[in-house]
């Protein structure tokens, strides 16, 4: 058990760690020029699946755990924890609708300015959907459980490689410089630590919110899997490499979470 007057700070520098590996990824663009579609579908569906495996195992099933420990029922537990993450998908469905984002796609080489203009809200995209990871993580702390944290941290770490990458290589195909094309994908990442910032305060503010924030950062990230990532990764014609990425992404989350947290 952490003492609470410490989970904010260990929320803030676990979504920092996080967050900096989108940098750790995107330092692979002094080093490759581009990335195949399959290979990009195959990186990014992987992601996917480790932020679906963080949604139900880090995050759910622990926020139904700690309504019940709360005083609530199974069922008052389960909708607790379901209405928090239907409101963390709406809050980020908003979201989406109101940000003139690219889905996560390289742009299509049409007109130089067309490609630029795409390139940039696929940037944006990447930025945005690093909020509820770095909630996730900052949550995770909050809770006052180590291993959960530290668990999160690595999953959602782990995931932030290639989606740096991703981001990083898209920038570099249309004309910027490698150390250019770094910095921004570097600097994606640091969305994280404002998310994990924000989840662990609003936890520390008020114990009873807990169950509800840990559902909404699933919603949230359940929202960006299924509205942005999946589609997005099966349209190029790699959906069985895509789904069996999910799936490879989504066991190495499980396992981590099974076993360390
Ligand atoms: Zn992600």
């Amino acid at each position: 058990m952490l003492l609470p007057e410490n989970t904010v700070w260990l929320g803030f520098i676990g979504s920092l760690i996080a967050g900096s590996m989108t940098g750790v990824g995107a330092l692979g663009v002094f080093f490759i020029r581009r990335l195949s579609t399959s290979l990009e579908d195959i990186l990014l569906s992987a992601a996917a699946g480790v932020m679906l495996a963080a949604s139900i195992f880090s995050l759910l099933l622990p926020g139904i755990e700690e309504a019940s420990a709360q005083g609530f029922n199974a069922s008052g537990s389960v909708i607790i924890v379901l209405s928090g993450m239907m409101l963390g998908a709406a809050a980020l469905a908003i979201i989406y609708r109101c940000t003139p984002h690219q889905h996560f796609r390289k742009p299509f080489p049409d007109s130089d300015s067309k490609a630029l203009k795409r390139i940039w809200l696929f940037v944006l995209a990447i930025a945005l959907h690093n909020f509820p990871e770095g909630m996730a993580v900052g949550v995770g702390f909050a809770k006052g459980d180590l291993e959960n944290g530290l668990t999160l941290t690595l999953g959602i770490g782990l995931q932030n490689i290639p989606e740096g990458l991703a981001v990083a290589i898209s920038l570099l195909a249309v004309g910027y410089r490698s150390a250019y094309a770094f910095s921004v994908a570097f600097l994606t990442g640091l969305i994280e630590p404002v998310g994990g910032l924000f989840g662990a305060a609003l936890v520390s503010i008020s114990q009873p919110l807990l169950p509800w924030v840990l559902g909404g950062a699933a919603g949230a990230m359940l929202f960006v899997i299924s509205d942005e990532i999946i589609p997005q990764t099966h349209n190029r014609g790699h959906e069985g490499l895509a789904t069996f990425s999910l799936l490879g992404g989504f066991a190495v989350m499980m396992y981590l979470d099974t076993v360390f947290a």
